[in-house]
């Protein structure tokens, strides 16, 4: 049961933040003997970092029930889009932030396709936020013009600066991450990817 990562990823922090905050979460996860400050490769199939923190004696406090001996906790700084499920890259839905109506972009389950000429302008927008820290999509529905990041994107699809990846554990428990939350002081999603 070790081919799955767990993320939780802070949609708030500001790229010039992520890596002073991300290093308070490991502060307070070491304290709790979640994991050590000892570092390993083996175990993280991450695309954006090459290691992660092992986990230390009371790793079980993060998880829901035990289970299985983890992997590492990968800490991933950097603008990215993080995708859950099993090797997707597009996201199936955004919500707008002004007029609340959805845009489809996979009609599951009709298709498993995302509609390009729908999706498009909204991956463009994405690829500009991760270069520069701006990308700016239009509303099919009413036409305002809003930051990516504004956009409510189901928790699959979660654009942020500092990422949470815990390696092959058994399922976080959800005080876990509501704890782990408060901590950063933002938004989250959480989603489960398989590698
Ligand atoms: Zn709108």
């Amino acid at each position: 049961m070790g081919d799955y990562v767990e993320r939780v990823v802070d949609l708030g922090v500001a790229l010039e933040d992520a890596a002073a905050l991300g290093d308070q979460v490991v502060d307070w996860l070491v304290a709790k003997g979640v994991v050590t400050r000892e570092t390993e490769a083996s175990g993280v199939y991450s695309v954006h970092v090459v290691e992660g923190y092992r986990p230390g004696p009371h790793w079980g406090r993060a998880v829901h029930d035990g289970g299985w001996e983890p992997g590492p906790l990968a800490v991933v700084t950097g603008r990215h889009h993080h995708v859950g499920g099993q090797g997707e890259d597009d996201a199936e839905y955004a919500t707008c932030p002004h007029c609340h109506i959805r845009t489809t972009f996979i009609d599951y389950p009709a298709s498993f396709e995302p509609d390009e000429e729908a999706w498009a302008p909204f991956r463009a927008a994405v690829e500009a936020w991760e270069e520069t820290g701006t990308g700016r999509v239009t509303c099919p529905a009413c036409a305002a013009v809003l930051p990516v990041t504004d956009w409510q994107w189901p928790d699959e699809y979660a654009l942020g600066a500092l990422t949470f990846e815990f390696w092959g554990w058994p399922p976080l428990s959800d005080d876990f991450v509501a704890e782990l939350t408060g901590r950063l002081g933002h938004r989250t999603a959480r989603h489960l990817a398989k590698f």
